[in-house]
């Protein structure tokens, strides 16, 4: 088959491609390359184009039919969103309107849409599953709630075949295939952490440590980019014989504090990691872990990386290959 990765370029759509390339997938690659990053497209051929151009996302269209599209390309930070609303709501919602057109145009039918565990808000319960209520409690959350309705009225009025899936953390990364989390300015937990480990950034700011959590630490489920990729593979055969809009929890069902992925950071690498105690970030829920009980059981999603420190020692991996 031939796939279009939006944003392929990235973090998660970068494993993506790696995936279906090693499935012996035919791949092209959608990036604008505003976040992502040339040397991480190992599979497939780039476009160079931006979903708000729609003149520029013709010629990801122009090379030959393509039978489904995968969709990472966002605006993806939380503190950022509240602050630059009208930039989330137009990269996240009008980029992928434009999108959506062109697939049409181009009379493809099927699409895995990365979502996220910010459309649920503060959790109203321990594991949040996928009829938890959702009520976003900032613009990044809201713009993808906002995508999964379009795409299920897509699918009443034009017979799109989606699936979004909302990943909780997603962590590690492929060492062996020269992937991993490279974000320009860095916000995630486990990058900062590495990075503190290796001398490479300032002491770790723990964000808060008065949540009401056992250590006073935020509480987050990590998930592995490639189970990750799993998920989306597992998706698209469930749209063969699923028509409509479907989404799915995608996390592995455990949360860890920000101290226990520290202490899990330090035995990996062998070494204390430097850190300080900082005020809460905004915006941030005491416990985000999910029920991935539906993905399991209609999908046959079974997550391989199941141990925070195989996840984080994939990363670590990666992390001290970079010359940051
Ligand atoms: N965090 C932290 N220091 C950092 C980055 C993150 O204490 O340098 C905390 C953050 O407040 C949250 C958790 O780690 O409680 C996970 O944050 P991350 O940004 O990795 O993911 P999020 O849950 O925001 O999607």
């Amino acid at each position: 088959m031939h796939f279009l990765v939006c944003g392929g370029a990235g973090y998660i759509g970068s494993h993506m491609a790696q995936w279906l390339a090693a499935q012996g997938h035919q791949v092209t690659v959608l990036d604008n390359l505003s976040t992502g990053h040339r040397e991480a497209v190992r599979w497939g051929e780039l476009v160079e184009a931006d979903l708000l151009d729609p003149a520029s996302l013709e010629r990801a269209f122009a090379g030959g039919r393509i039978d489904a599209v995968m969709h990472f390309c966002a605006s993806s930070l939380v503190g950022e969103s509240v602050r630059e609303p009208y930039a989330y709501y137009r990269n996240n919602v009008a980029g992928t309107l434009n999108l959506l057109e062109a697939m049409r145009r181009h009379g493809v039918e099927r699409l895995v849409f990365s979502s996220t565990a910010a459309v649920f808000g503060n959790p109203v319960s321990e594991l949040i599953d996928e009829d938890h209520p959702k009520s976003p409690i900032n613009p990044y959350g809201a713009s993808k709630l906002m995508v999964e309705r379009i795409l299920a009225d897509a699918a009443s009025a034009y017979g799109l075949r989606s699936i979004a899936l909302r990943y909780f953390n997603a962590a590690g990364a492929l060492p062996q295939h020269g992937i991993g989390e490279a974000h320009a300015c860095e916000t995630h937990l486990i990058p900062n952490v590495l990075k503190a480990a290796l001398g490479h950034g300032p002491a770790l700011k723990v964000f808060g440590e008065d949540y009401p959590t056992p250590d006073g630490t935020c509480v987050r489920d990590y998930v592995h980019v490639q189970d990750l990729a799993q998920a989306h593979a597992l998706a698209l055969d469930y749209m063969d014989t699923h028509p409509g809009a479907h989404a799915f929890n995608l996390g592995n069902g455990r949360g860890f504090s920000v101290r226990e992925v520290i202490a899990a950071a330090a035995e990996v690498a062998g070494r204390d990691i430097p850190c300080e105690a900082a005020p809460r970030r905004a915006g941030d829920p005491a416990v985000l872990v999910a029920s991935s009980v539906r993905a399991r059981r209609e999908l046959g999603w079974s997550p391989e990386w199941t141990d925070l420190h195989a996840i984080i020692e994939s990363a670590w991996g990666w992390h001290r290959d970079q010359a940051f």
